[in-house]
């Protein structure tokens, strides 16, 4: 998956399902705070990178 990051993209995360993310400065920051399916979305308007965050993600379930 890090070959789809372009490394001079500048790293900014907004959650599938909220908008939970502003807080997050990087991708290794999202793993580390139990974010999953962080992943490149150059077209959001809002952020560079898409991904779920811990709070959906228990919503969801396993
Ligand atoms: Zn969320």
């Amino acid at each position: 998956m890090d070959d789809l990051i372009p490394r001079d993209a500048p790293f900014s995360l907004v959650c599938i399902h909220c908008d939970a993310g502003m807080e997050i400065g990087s991708y290794e920051e999202a793993l580390a705070q139990s974010w999953t399916e962080v992943s490149y979305a150059p077209d959001l308007p809002m952020a560079n990178f898409i991904g779920l965050c811990p709070a959906c993600r228990q919503e969801e379930g396993p």
